[in-house]
């Protein structure tokens, strides 16, 4: 999917306009204690095509110093990864410094920049709008996020922009029958020593493994082509490029920035955690990233001879996972699985896990049984408003397909359909996707989860 990222200092009404795009698509925020949260993404889909809209809420959130070391980290990641920048500017204040050093940086990507003039609520501040064209960008919108001036205008120049465009059922079969004969994507990453290159030689060389071709590479990873058990994978791994780096933020900025773009690409995304050290703060960054692209996800807990070597297996395995379910709670649909990269231990199940996640993804819920099994809950255990008239009320929910244009096979996306559909909250909306998990459990495989409908 296409990403928009909003780009602008703080207080031009970043929020608002992306709660104004989004709509009632904000995707499932879950509380991540000790992960930052500076970035949020949702779906438009007010256009004739989804895209994914990203806020960069810490662009120049520090006024003095625009480009404090985590600003930079989570503003490279946005301006990285996005296909079209969104900057917005403040027209009743005019054109400010910041607004100035920004237009360089947001040029420097060489990425298409649409300028967005807010509040401009009337006719007179509308005017203030001229100023702005010194900043140099040629298309420029003028809207009021607050009062939805001028939003309708602005998603058509997106969609244009981003070439758009609504694609016939022709097409979509087309590419679902490439998408079905394209190999699997695997994206391993990790921070860096957790030991990825060594389980891409390990899957390489393990005597069922044949390495047919190595495949075009690309700035942030190789690309490797393998077939396992008679199944193709093409493996993007992360840890085949290194980068010359000249101090440690160097080497985090880099390695999860590398892991983004691999992230977005994969189909299933492996993320390798050496267990003998523990997880730490960059290995929850990483899964953040997981959760937020919403990919199917497999935790390999590397390093497994390293841990308590010496204890019994059974009790090894279920302090690992009690401790992993502890420090990846907010990742809890990923299965894990114990490896030894450099003892080419268990290698064959987790393939076994990447098939059962496969399969997980590609299979369905019938829509009966999907109907059925949330009125049911919502009539046990209602939402926030009990039973009241005023509380959220499900009428139908489906399951749709999704586009995504990287995976091979898109995530399960529920929808429900319902009356006073802004009286859902998240953590009711997570209560019920842990009950279509009960019928459905799909190990690895993460929904979406969306409310349409009449307040
Ligand atoms: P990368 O930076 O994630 O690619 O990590 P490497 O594959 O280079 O591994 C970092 C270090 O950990 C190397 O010295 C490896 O030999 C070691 N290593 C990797 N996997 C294992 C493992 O499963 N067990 C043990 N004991 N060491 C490992």
């Amino acid at each position: 999917m296409k990403t928009v990222a909003i780009v602008g200092r703080p207080n031009v009404g970043k929020s608002a306009l992306f709660n104004r795009l989004a709509g009632l698509n904000i995707s499932i925020v879950h509380d991540l204690a000790g992960v930052t949260r500076d970035r949020i993404t949702a779906e438009c889909r007010r256009g004739p095509q989804v895209f994914q809209i990203m806020d960069t809420g810490g662009i120049g959130a520090n006024t003095e110093d625009i480009l404090t070391e985590q600003v930079q980290v989570e503003a490279s990641i946005a301006l990285d990864v996005a296909d079209l920048l969104l900057f917005v500017v403040d027209v009743f204040e005019g054109v400010s410094p910041i607004d100035q050093t920004l237009a360089t940086i947001m040029r420097r990507t060489r990425k298409p920049v649409i300028l967005v003039c807010n509040k401009a609520d009337s006719e007179k501040r509308r005017l203030g709008s001229g100023e702005f064209s010194r900043l140099g960008f040629e298309d420029i919108a003028e809207v009021s996020a607050v009062h939805g001036f001028g939003i309708d205008p602005l998603v058509d120049m997106i969609s244009e922009k981003l070439e758009l465009r609504e694609i016939s059922e022709e097409e979509e079969n087309e590419v679902q029958e490439q998408r079905r004969n394209r190999p699997l994507k695997l994206a391993i990453i990790g921070r860096p020593n957790a030991g990825k290159s060594s389980l891409v030689n390990a899957i390489l060389g393990q005597e069922r493994a044949i390495v047919s071709e190595v495949a075009g590479t690309t700035r942030d990873s190789l690309d490797i082509h393998c077939t396992f058990n008679g199944k193709q994978y093409q493996l993007i791994d992360t840890a085949g490029i290194r980068r010359q780096a000249k101090v440690d933020t160097d080497v985090e900025i880099f390695s999860i920035q590398r892991s983004y773009q691999a992230i977005k690409r994969a189909d299933i995304c492996l993320l390798v955690v050496d267990c003998a050290e523990g997880a730490k703060m960059q290995d929850r960054k990483i899964a953040q990233l997981i959760l937020e692209e919403k990919k199917p996800c497999i935790l390999v807990m590397n390093k497994f001879d390293l841990f308590h070597p010496t204890a019994k297996q059974k009790d090894r395995l279920d302090e690992l996972k009690e401790m992993m379910g502890r420090e990846f709670f907010f990742l809890t649909y990923a299965p894990l699985v114990a490896t030894s990269a450099k003892e080419k231990d268990n290698i064959g199940k987790l393939f076994v896990q990447i098939e059962a996640v496969r399969k997980g993804v590609q299979t369905r819920i019938g829509t009966g049984v999907l109907n059925r099994l949330l009125h049911e809950a919502i009539e046990n255990t209602p939402g926030p408003l009990g039973r009241s008239r005023y509380a959220f009320k499900l009428l139908y929910v489906t399951q749709v397909g999704d586009t995504d244009e990287y995976a091979q096979v898109p995530v399960p996306h529920f929808v429900m359909f319902a009356n006073r559909a802004t009286k859902m909250t998240e953590s009711y909306l997570r209560f019920l996707e842990s009950v279509i998990r009960t019928e459905w459990p799909a190990p690895g495989v993460p929904f979406r989860m969306s409310v349409r409908g009449k307040d």
